[in-house]
């Protein structure tokens, strides 16, 4: 934790603070797009060899894969002045590209993607076995959308908690393979202070993306699609906000669903207008807005249609 150093390279300064919002005479302010409100950060990791992740699958052609943590991408809470953005940790100085998962490079040598739910770090304001059932909800709504076959698959539980970058920022959890979409529980604010100023306020949950990088350090495309190859993703929700299935706080399978957008490559979506309130409102609203905007647990319109160009053809492409 402490060997990390920050450079911010470049900061929207927009949605910093909400006294700003208060300032726009018209009722909207039709001018933010997720591209406009990227937060750039460098973050100084050297990238971590599979040896140490304990891979129980094998990469070919290629045996020098390591993982680097490549982005950041969070939801925020409605109301707060905020918009998710997507903070780059790390860019190997290449163009940012897309990033997907590839069936050549899967570090359980399966071209199914697998899923861990973590039961080590619940919530501290609703159940466990509600947490569980929202989230198993959220994978049979992926799972049900028609254009694709993932082969979502659950890695059984292990009693402790896991996470490369919950181990990054300091706090406990294995930093292991454990699934290629890893739901590894709700974190302090403190976690969540290290990915914004203020974070712990307005972050809802965030997915990183951890990419593979070959021996000379070069991100890969092992399936030639035009997006780097991913190893695994790592979603956290934050514990200074509450949480509940019943519409009385932040609603679990809303988000989750959101993360596990994330968690299946999937960007955000939809032009935020900031109305007279402050609230920010999206065109069109979508599970892959970039803030909370109340229940969403449908998979429709462009979140479809984001998803199977994703996906229409795996393990194909
Ligand atoms: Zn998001």
């Amino acid at each position: 934790m402490r060997k990390i150093i920050f450079y911010s390279l470049a900061v929207s300064g927009l949605w910093m603070t909400s006294c700003q919002t208060d300032q726009l005479q018209d009722e909207v302010e039709p001018s933010l797009t997720a591209h406009e409100d990227v937060v750039y950060k460098q973050l100084e990791l050297e990238p971590i060899s599979l040896n140490s992740i304990n891979p129980t699958g094998r990469i070919q052609p290629q045996s020098d894969y390591r993982l680097i943590l490549h982005k950041a991408e969070y939801i925020a809470a409605s109301k707060s002045g905020h918009q998710g953005v997507t903070v780059i940790f790390n860019d190997r100085g290449n163009k940012q590209l897309q990033d997907d998962f590839s069936p050549f490079a899967s570090l359980d040598g399966s071209s199914d993607i697998s899923y861990y739910l973590d039961q080590t770090r619940p919530s501290s304001s609703i159940s466990l076995a509600r947490t569980e059932s929202a989230l198993q909800r959220v994978v049979t709504t992926w799972e049900g959308v028609q254009c694709s076959d993932l082969g979502l698959n659950r890695v059984s539980n292990i009693p402790i908690p896991i996470g490369i970058v919950a181990a990054i920022f300091g706090f406990p959890g294995e930093p292991v393979y454990v699934a290629d979409v890893n739901h590894a529980g709700w974190m302090p604010s403190s976690f969540f202070e290290n990915l914004a100023p203020g974070g712990s306020r307005f972050i809802l949950g965030v997915t990183f993306t951890l990419l593979l990088v070959d021996g000379e350090g070069n991100f890969v495309d092992t399936n030639q699609d035009g997006k780097w190859d991913v190893g695994l993703r790592e979603i956290y929700y934050n514990d200074n906000f509450s949480w509940s299935d019943d519409g009385s706080a932040i609603d679990v399978e809303t988000v989750a669903l959101h993360e596990m957008g994330h968690g299946l490559s999937q960007a955000h979506f939809g032009k935020g207008f900031v109305k007279k309130n402050g609230d920010i409102q999206f065109a069109p609203r979508a599970v892959m807005n970039a803030t909370y905007s109340g229940i969403q647990t449908r998979i429709s319109g462009t979140d479809l249609g984001g998803h199977c160009s994703n996906w229409a053809n795996w393990p194909k492409k």
